[in-house]
This record gives structure tokens, C-alpha cells and sequence, in this order.
């Protein structure tokens, strides 16, 4: 420590060595060493990191109150309360088993990333604790031995990655592979080792011809090459297919320079020097990585037509390179610092918003382990701001990312200028500038096109808010029935407050709750009526209804929708949102937990994937005429009067248009509209009636 920070008073620092001592007093470690030499390797890599005092003191301190009969309060009182919250938080964080059920996995990884969230020295203090037990993990059983690599790996490496600490993340990964693939990791080191004499000439080579270049252009900079570590060429080979013979670049070459003007002059030398590999080059150093990576790389051909991976960088740029995080740390004095660090991090900022939108922690786990992987694209909006996106991100998650109204709004978007479809993947170096529309709002297929965790739940909320609503309003209709049934009027009841103290005594807070519930089949509306009528009155209600399917529905209430339920009258009918049936078109029922029938088409996939316990027969009423919403897709030349040319079409086959929605491509238009039909042949009509306008392609009906 006193080699950063000389001036610092490390007294403190002794006396956790001592209290350290003590309270593990007799513990050994399956190695047979003392177990104090396990506090003291920890915190030897947290001075590595060069963190503050408190981090390194907590290091010291990390297993005591874990493993001894020292306590927190005990520690709080002799070390300060910064000291004891970094201990609690890692004794908290040891406690984690993310090898347990997957379930459980999630929502211990949550806490991880709350931790971090509370003081990220608590997660330096873990990764370094990591670090120590893996270089000594041969002294455990080897199953063991096999888990805990798996978890170092799975989650221990990523965290060191994105935490941006190379070293950390590299020493893990190499010990990781050495226990979970023996063979494979003797193998490389033989391998390596025996080229080893080739490699260190041409690695020579390498170094003194770059440097000679560099220095003929009156460039001061710093030219070294170095292996690179076992898992990355584990990981070329298992990628690309490789056996060793065939992984040429064992060596990476770094240029350190003063200056980034530098960086890029660096860049011309080697490149006129060498033919650079196309598709290569990545400028870090404009477009820095999420950890604050920032960088050029660079793969040429060099001597004897290998092929060489360069990265040239400034000293400062090395040291956040190497130390990530951790390089903003020991240097700085004061408490706040904490704040601004991780604000700097846009990960660990975007991890806490999230976090606070998903309720479900299976989601939560597949959105981290999904984001763990650190490939990402660049893009701008109109006015030059940048924005990161993981691979595969649409225009949804560009429009969310932006607000979360222009999300709810999005109904599409233009990519350099051109109008692009929803599911348009964003790609590096993209200016996206997003259409809104005040009638667009989510729906469920938005789902599938959006990426980002923040977007998927932007949407979920949104659509919960939806159901919400709609139970609402269904749990008054419900309710308002079967009071009506008995004589009682629910507005009267609403005024005298009778509905609101009911709810309140049902166990839900207002009225609204109480609807709601009652909308989504969580409260009976029987239970409401069982408080206000006697109970012979009940009883007699009771005794009309036979089984508890008919009990059921009867209870969710009754709704002529033109649909019979085989065996069953008073029921509630809904259709599906998958495949929106048609009357006159072959329908299946499933019943659905409190919310009484769903029609879907016969043939509907949902309606085939579900439980055939759940189906029950459903045909259509009579000459139902009941014009309901489906959706039709009509592909077309991108002609000027064309729209308005289908547009009457269906106004003369006697079918309104409920909505109509326009995306155009390079030469066609896919025209989506909504439009009222009364039955499946007035479909089957209008389609016709389009199919035979002049320019267009192709019209359908769009299912899901
Ligand atoms: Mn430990």
C-alpha cells in the first residue's frame, strides 16, 4: 500500500492483520498452512488492484465474522462503520451458493449485483477472495474442485471482465480451464511451452522491427508481446475449429504511447508496414467499451506471413485496460467517490434499472447472463449522441433506450435515412431516428423483437397496466350483474361506501383493487354477495349451480358473445388474441382459470399446445352477425394511388377499416389493415375483392 499511497497511515491496517490472527487462531486450510494466510493473500490482491485502506482492511477482516466468533458490531467498533459495511457485504455475498437450483441461481445473482450496487469494493473484495481460492483449489476434492471452477467461469470471469480488471479476469479463466478441462489445458501448456523458442524469436523479431518503425517516424512508443493466456486460445480454437498448429497469433502485441494523437499515428506505421487483415480494425478509442475499455486493434500479416494482432493504446488508457474499475479507486481520497465511479459505468447503471422492473428473477439471471457477453453495437440518433446496445438489438430497444414514451409510441423508424421494417437488427454505426404515432402502443409481439432488458420490461409493464384496466372494467360488469341478480344496485352501494369498505374487508386496499380482482378471477364476486345478502339467500344461489365448472363461469358472470359452450350456458366468452376466430370459421374452447372460455380457430397453435383436460366443445350461435377486428396484410407496388385504390376496394365489399398502418421498402409497400368483418366468407370476399387491384402481390389475413 505504502507504494501508492506513501502517505497513508497503515496502522489500522496492522491491527486487522492482528485481529485477523487471533480470532483464526488454530483454523488451518486443507493445504495445512495457517488460515491467516488466506485473509493476508486476499488482501494482497487488493492492493494489487492498489485499492483504498477500507477495501484492504475489509479483505483482511473478510472471513471473520463468516467463520469465527468475532462479530460485526465488534468490528464496527474497532475498524469504523465503512469497514464493517464492506465485511457484512461480503459475508452476505458468501453466503450465495449460485450453484444451487437455477432458481435460486437468479436470485442470488441479483443479489450480487445489489451488492455491487451498495459499495462495488464488496465485489473487488469477493473477486479477490475468488482469486486466491482458485489458485489454491487443488487442496480440494474433485468435484469440488470442478463446481467452483464452473461457478468462476460462469459468473466470477464475467464480472472481472465487465468490471474491465484483465488480469483478474485472464487468471481465472486459465485456472478455470485447468480444472474443468485437464487434458485440454496440459496439452496447451506442452504445446505452448515447446514453441515456446520459436515463438520468442519471432516475438523478438516482432518488437524490434515495430519499434525501429516507429521510431524512424519520431514516435516514442513502448512496442512488447506477450502469450496470450491459455483460455483465449482454448476459446479460438473451440470457435473457429482450430487445432493448435493452426492458431498462429499465441502472441499479442501491444504499442503503449503517450498520447492518443499518437495512438493513431502508431495505427499508419504498422499499417503501411503491414497489410492489414480487413474487418479487423476496431477504434476503441472513439467508441470506448462499456467497462471504459478503450483501445485500437489491429490484425496484420507480419514477418513470414503470420498473421499478428496489435493493440496500441496511451499509459492511461493501459492502466484502466488492465485495472478497469479498480483503476479509479486507490488513487482518489473522500467518500463520494463511490457514486460517480459506478455512474461511470454504464453496465452497473443500466443493471440497477433494470433490476428494479423485473419481478421475475428467471428473467432477471437471462437478461445478466445475456448481457455478460460483451459484444455490442454503436449507434447515433439524428443529433450525433451515442449509444451502446447489445448485438441483435432492434429499432424497439433504440426507442426505449430514448424515452419510454417514444417506445410506447414506436411505430417504426428510419436507419441512414431509409425506412426500415420493426425488426430491423441494428448494426454498428447506424443513425436512427425513430416515427412515432400516438395511436401505436405495445403489444405482445414486441416482445419478441426487443432485446434489452429495459425495453422487455418497459413493455410488460405497459401491458400489465393494460390487463389492468381491462379487469377493471370486466370486474364490474361482473359484480354489477350479480348484484342486479339480487336486487342491488352497485352505484347506490358505491355511495354509501358499502364497495370500498367490502374490498377493505376482502383484503384488498380500494375499490379499484376490488374490481380488479374480481377481473382476474382472484376474488369471487359470490364473496362480495355472501356479505351483503342472508345467507338462505346464498344458499338458494348456490343450489341453482351444479359442478364447479358451472359454478364457476356462473360466478364470472354471463355474456352472449355467439358462441355455445357444449353442456354449459352462463359463460364467459372471450377470443383469442393468437388467431381472432371469424364466426362460420371451425372454433376450439379452452377454459381458462377464472376468466371462463377463450375461442381460438381450430387449428391455432396456442389452442393445439394446450391441455386437452382444459378444451371443451364450442360451436357458433345462429346467424351471428357480430363484426369483429382482424387484421390483414397486403403486400403491393410502392405506387402512388395504389393505397387509396385497395382503400375502396374493401369500402365497397361493405367492410370499415378500423386501422390502417404503411411501411414502404426499396420498390413495395406492406400495407397491415384492421377491418371490421362479420363473418369468415365476408373475409374470404373482401381478400378476393383486394387480390384483384392492380399492383398488389399478395393479401392475407395475418394471424398472431
Ligand atoms: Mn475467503
Amino acid at each position: 500500500m505504502l507504494q501508492y499511497q506513501p502517505a497513508v497511515d497503515v496502522e489500522p491496517l496492522r491491527e486487522a492483520y492482528r485481529f485477523t490472527a487471533k480470532v483464526h487462531e488454530g483454523q488451518k486450510r486443507l493445504s495445512g498452512e495457517p488460515y491467516v494466510t488466506h485473509p493476508v493473500a486476499v488482501a494482497g490482491i487488493l492492493a494489487d488492484l492498489k485499492l483504498d485502506l477500507p477495501s484492504i482492511i475489509g479483505g483482511m477482516l473478510h472471513d471473520t465474522v463468516e467463520d469465527t466468533l468475532a462479530t460485526l458490531p465488534q468490528i464496527e467498533e474497532q475498524f469504523g462503520p465503512e469497514v464493517a459495511v464492506l465485511v457484512d457485504g461480503v459475508t452476505k455475498l458468501s453466503r450465495v451458493n449460485f450453484n444451487s437450483r437455477e432458481e435460486k441461481q437468479a436470485e442470488n445473482f441479483r443479489k450480487m449485483i445489489l451488492a455491487m450496487a451498495k459499495d462495488i469494493r464488496v465485489v473487488l473484495i469477493k473477486l479477490a477472495d475468488r482469486t486466491h481460492n482458485m489458485r489454491t483449489l487443488q487442496y480440494l476434492p474433485d468435484e469440488k474442485q470442478r463446481r467452483i471452477a464452473q461457478e468462476t467461469l460462469d459468473i466470477y470471469a464475467p464480472i472481472a471482465h465487465r468490471l474491465g480488471i484483465y488480469w483478474i479476469k485472464s487468471e481465472l479463466e486459465d485456472l478455470a480451464l485447468k480444472y474443468l478441462r485437464p487434458e485440454v489445458y496440459a496439452e496447451l501448456k506442452h504445446n505452448v511451452a515447446q514453441k515456446k523458442k520459436n515463438r520468442e524469436k519471432y516475438t523478438n523479431d516482432v518488437i524490434s522491427r515495430m519499434s525501429k518503425a516507429l521510431a524512424e517516424e519520431g514516435i516514442d512508443g513502448e512496442v512488447s508481446g506477450r502469450p496470450k493466456h491459455f483460455f483465449s486460445i482454448f476459446r479460438k480454437m473451440e470457435n473457429q475449429s482450430l487445432d493448435f498448429s493452426q492458431v498462429y497469433d499465441l502472441v499479442g502485441f501491444r504499442v503503449l504511447v503517450d498520447t492518443q494523437r499518437e495512438c493513431y499515428e502508431a495505427l499508419g506505421v504498422v499499417h503501411s508496414k503491414w497489410r492489414p487483415v480487413p474487418g479487423r480494425f476496431k477504434d476503441y478509442i472513439a467508441l470506448p467499451k462499456a467497462n471504459m475499455y478503450q483501445s485500437l486493434h489491429t490484425t496484420v500479416i507480419g514477418p513470414n506471413a503470420q498473421r499478428i494482432e496489435i493493440q496500441i493504446r496511451t499509459q492511461d488508457m493501459h492502466r484502466v485496460a488492465e485495472e478497469g474499475i479498480a483503476s479509479h479507486w486507490g488513487y482518489k481520497k473522500g467518500q463520494d467517490l463511490q457514486v460517480t465511479d459506478i455512474q461511470r459505468f454504464t453496465w452497473l447503471r443500466q443493471l440497477l434499472e433494470w433490476q428494479q422492473h423485473l419481478s421475475d428473477p428467471q428473467e432477471f439471471l437471462h437478461s445478466i447472463k445475456e448481457d455478460l457477453f460483451p459484444d455490442e453495437v454503436y449507434v447515433f440518433t439524428p443529433g450525433g449522441d451515442l449509444h451502446s446496445f447489445p448485438k441483435g438489438a432492434t429499432i424497439i430497444d433504440f426507442a426505449y433506450r430514448i424515452h419510454s414514451d417514444i417506445g410506447q409510441h414506436c411505430s417504426g423508424a428510419r436507419v441512414n435515412g431509409r425506412l426500415v421494417p420493426f425488426k430491423y437488427i441494428l448494426r454498428n454505426g447506424d443513425t436512427v431516428e425513430i416515427i412515432t404515432t400516438q395511436e401505436q402502443t405495445p403489444s405482445r409481439d414486441w416482445l419478441k423483437v426487443a432485446k434489452t432488458p429495459r425495453a422487455k420490461s418497459r413493455i410488460r409493464a405497459w401491458m400489465a397496466a393494460q390487463q389492468r384496466e381491462r379487469s377493471v372494467a370486466l370486474g364490474r360488469e361482473i359484480l354489477e350483474g350479480d348484484l342486479a341478480r339480487h336486487g342491488l344496485e352497485y352505484e347506490t352501494l358505491q355511495d354509501q361506501g358499502t364497495i370500498e369498505t367490502l374490498g377493505r374487508e376482502l383484503g384488498v386496499r380500494n375499490e379499484e383493487g376490488l374490481l380488479a380482482g374480481i377481473g382476474y378471477g382472484k376474488v369471487m364476486s359470490h364473496q362480495v354477495l355472501a356479505k351483503l345478502l342472508p345467507p338462505e339467500e346464498i344458499q338458494k344461489d348456490n343450489e341453482q349451480i351444479e359442478g364447479g365448472l358451472e359454478r364457476l363461469f356462473r360466478l364470472v358472470g354471463s355474456r352472449d358473445r355467439g358462441v355455445r359452450v357444449k353442456g354449459i350456458d352462463d359463460v364467459l366468452v372471450r377470443f383469442a388474441r393468437c388467431c381472432h376466430p371469424l364466426p362460420g370459421e371451425d372454433i376450439a374452447g379452452i377454459i381458462t382459470r377464472g376468466r371462463g372460455v377463450t375461442v381460438h380457430v381450430a387449428g391455432c397453435q396456442t389452442a393445439l399446445e394446450v391441455d386437452p383436460a382444459r378444451k371443451v366443445e364450442v360451436s357458433w350461435a345462429e346467424d351471428v352477425q357480430m363484426p369483429r377486428a382482424v387484421k390483414i396484410e397486403v403486400t403491393c407496388a410502392d405506387k402512388p394511388g395504389l393505397l387509396a385504390a385497395i382503400s375502396s376496394a374493401i369500402s365497397e365489399a361493405g367492410v370499415n377499416i378500423a386501422r390502417a398502418h404503411i411501411r414502404t421498402f426499396d420498390d413495395r409497400a406492406v400495407n397491415t389493415f384492421e377491418i371490421m368483418i362479420g363473418d369468415f366468407d365476408q373475409l374470404g370476399r373482401v381478400l378476393q375483392d383486394i387480390s384483384r387491384v392492380k399492383g398488389v402481390y399478395r393479401a392475407s389475413r395475418v394471424q398472431g
